[in-house]
């Protein structure tokens, strides 16, 4: 890029963010995907203390994850394990959607697998086990990565889609803690990636997200509701809300059983 470009860049990047961008409503496109799918928002849904939301992101070809790897990688042969413990518990596999919808029943126990950052393992290594055990997944995506070395493409989540076992929602745009964004970074943010998913996925989602970093707090929380989102996932809960769900890591040395035990159940 010469050094003409790069000046003219900055010089737009400056009037675009200078100039009350952040400030101003959403495109039209936006404000008609919050106004489709906002009513959705705990219409037929509450919780009843019976379902259990497990974070995995990445997966190892070959061999087994290292000591560094543990909490972010594992392989399809402990996700199948991990799922077989899960049932062998009494737990039934169900999407997000599904449960945001209140698609359940109370006096039965679920298990909800979401899959974070948007890897291209969890085409090649995981779907393949989703689709033999017949379960459901959820991935949380970085939209800017998408079609870049080592992620998803969206080819990939159509097809994953399409399937029925698996829904991509919004990790923001970028890999970055929400809390360092101001409000307007994060109204702007999220708009880009809930506009890609709309535009290449189609509308039937609900608009749900989760946070880079598990990086949250009460004042993005209610951004983003305000926003109109209609769950939001954490991992430690700093306060209750019907609409914050607290997920479990699952590292590759950890069982299963232990992991039910410690587990809050939304
Ligand atoms: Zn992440």
């Amino acid at each position: 890029m010469s050094a003409s470009n790069i000046l003219s860049m900055t010089l737009s990047l400056f009037l675009f963010f200078g100039n009350g961008f952040f400030t101003q409503a959403f495109s039209p496109e936006m404000q008609r995907y919050i106004e489709k799918h906002s009513f959705e928002t705990g219409d037929n849904f509450q919780k009843c203390g019976n379902t259990i939301i497990l974070m995995y992101h990445t997966f190892v070809e070959e061999g087994e994850p290292t000591a560094e790897q543990d909490s972010l990688y594992t392989t399809a042969d402990k996700l199948a394990e991990d799922i077989d413990k899960l049932q062998q518990a009494g737990y039934h596999s169900i999407s997000l959607w599904a449960y945001r919808m209140g698609l359940f029943d109370p006096e039965e126990k679920y298990f909800i697998l979401t899959l974070d950052d948007g890897y291209e393992t969890n085409y090649t290594i995981a779907y393949p086990v989703l689709v033999e055990k017949g379960v459901y997944a959820d991935i949380f995506a970085n939209t800017e990565m998408m079609g870049q070395a080592g992620h998803l493409t969206w080819d990939m989540c159509r097809e994953m889609e399409a399937s029925g076992r698996v829904h991509v929602y919004s990790h923001l745009n970028t890999h970055e803690k929400a809390t360092s964004l101001s409000e307007g970074e994060q109204r702007y943010w999220l708009e880009i990636s809930v506009s890609a998913l709309e535009r290449e996925l189609g509308e039937k989602r609900i608009w749900g997200m989760s946070y880079p970093y598990g990086d949250y707090d009460r004042a993005v929380f209610d951004v983003y509701r305000n926003l109109g989102a209609s769950f939001q996932l954490v991992q430690g809960q700093q306060f209750d809300d019907p609409e914050l769900l607290v997920r479990i890591n699952v590292p590759y040395s950890a069982d299963m059983n232990d992991i039910i035990e410690e587990a809050v159940h939304n």
